[in-house]
C-alpha cells in the first residue's frame, strides 16, 4: 500500500518524509496550537468551530501565523484527497516554527503547518461506533490536577499535553483519567469533557472553570436543549459523579462515549447517552453527508 501523505509547510510529502526541524519550537517547547477533527463523507464536521478555537488559541499564545482561514481549509482539503480519504481523522498542527534565540519569542514567525489524516470510520450508533473497539470507557480519579487557567489559558489547546498526560500515567486499569481542578472540583478528563446524568437532567463542569471549550460538548449541549432534556453547567465533586445515573464522556473522535466504570464502580450505559449519542449521528449525518 502507498504511504500516506501529510501536508508539511505547503507541501504534500509521504509520511516517512513528512518531517519538522529538531530546531522547531513546538517541538522544543510545545509552542504551537493545534485541532483534532473528523471528516465525515469528506467534510470536516464543525469546521468554523474548529478554525475558530484554533485562533482563539493563537491568539491566547500571540502566534500570528499569518495564513487565512482558507488557506488552512485548502491544506486539509487536498490532504483528504491525496489520500483519497472520505472519513478520516485529521490534525491540524501550527508551531511558531524555527526562531533565533532561545524562550522569548520573536515576532517574526515562519510557522510550521502540518496536516496529518487518516482513516476513521463513522462511529455513532448507526455505523460502527468508534468506542466499539474499546467499548464504553472506565474513569478513574487521578491526583493530577489540570492546570490552572491563569497558567496557561484553559480554552486554548496548544502542543502543551504534558498535564493530560501525567494524568493518564496513573491509570491503573482505565481509559480516562478525571481530572480536578485546584480547588478540587471536576474539570474533564486528559482528551475529554466529562457529562453526567441525574434524575434532574444532565451536568457538565462549567468552562468558568479550568475546561477546554470541547466543541463535541457544545454540540451535545444544543441536542440536550432541542431534545428538551434539562442541562446544566457548574463546579461538581467527583462524588456527584461516582453517584450520578449515566456517565459520559465527548470529544471529536470518540463522539459521545458512554462510561461503563468510575473508580471501579461499574455502571449502565442509560438511555440519555444513547439517545444523545444517536442524536450526535443525526446531527453528523445532516452536517456532512
Ligand atoms: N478537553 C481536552 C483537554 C481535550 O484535549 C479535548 C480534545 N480536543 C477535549 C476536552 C474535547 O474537545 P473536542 O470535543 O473539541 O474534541
Amino acid at each position: 500500500m502507498a504511504e500516506r501523505l501529510y501536508h508539511v509547510d505547503g507541501e504534500l510529502r509521504p509520511r516517512s518524509e513528512a518531517t519538522v526541524s529538531v530546531e522547531d519550537r513546538g517541538f522544543r517547547y510545545g509552542d504551537g496550537a493545534f485541532e483534532t477533527m473528523r471528516a465525515y463523507g469528506g467534510a470536516v464536521f464543525e469546521w468554523a468551530a474548529h478554525v475558530d478555537r484554533l485562533e482563539a488559541t493563537c491568539e491566547a499564545i500571540g502566534l500570528d501565523h499569518g495564513l487565512s482561514r482558507g488557506d488552512l481549509r485548502e491544506r486539509i482539503d487536498e490532504t483528504l484527497a491525496a489520500n483519497d480519504l472520505l472519513d478520516a481523522y485529521v490534525r491540524l498542527s501550527i508551531t511558531r516554527g524555527v526562531q533565533p534565540g532561545k524562550l522569548t519569542p520573536g515576532p517574526a514567525v515562519d510557522p510550521t503547518v502540518v496536516v496529518v489524516a487518516k482513516p476513521l470510520p463513522r462511529g455513532g450508533l448507526s455505523g460502527e461506533a468508534i468506542w466499539a473497539d474499546d467499548g464504553p470507557a472506565a474513569l478513574e480519579t487521578v491526583r493530577t490536577r489540570r492546570v490552572p487557567d491563569e497558567a496557561i489559558p484553559a480554552g486554548a489547546k496548544t502542543h502543551n499535553y504534558l498535564n493530560g498526560i501525567l494524568a493518564r500515567r496513573e491509570l491503573h486499569d482505565a481509559d480516562e483519567a478525571l481530572v480536578r481542578d485546584g480547588e478540587g472540583y471536576v474539570a474533564e478528563g486528559a482528551t475529554s469533557n466529562v457529562f453526567f446524568v441525574t434524575g434532574e437532567g444532565v451536568r457538565t463542569p462549567t468552562t468558568d472553570g479550568p475546561v477546554l471549550p470541547g466543541i463535541t460538548r457544545r454540540v451535545v449541549m444544543e441536542l440536550a436543549e432541542e431534545a428538551e432534556i434539562p442541562i446544566e453547567e457548574g463546579y461538581y465533586e467527583p462524588a456527584a459523579i461516582r453517584e450520578a445515573e449515566e456517565v459520559f464522556l465527548t470529544n471529536t473522535t470518540w463522539e459521545v462515549r458512554p462510561v461503563r466504570t468510575v473508580d471501579g464502580i461499574d455502571r449502565e450505559v442509560g438511555p440519555v447517552t444513547e439517545l444523545l449519542a444517536r442524536l450526535y449521528d443525526e446531527r453528523v449525518e445532516t452536517a456532512c453527508y
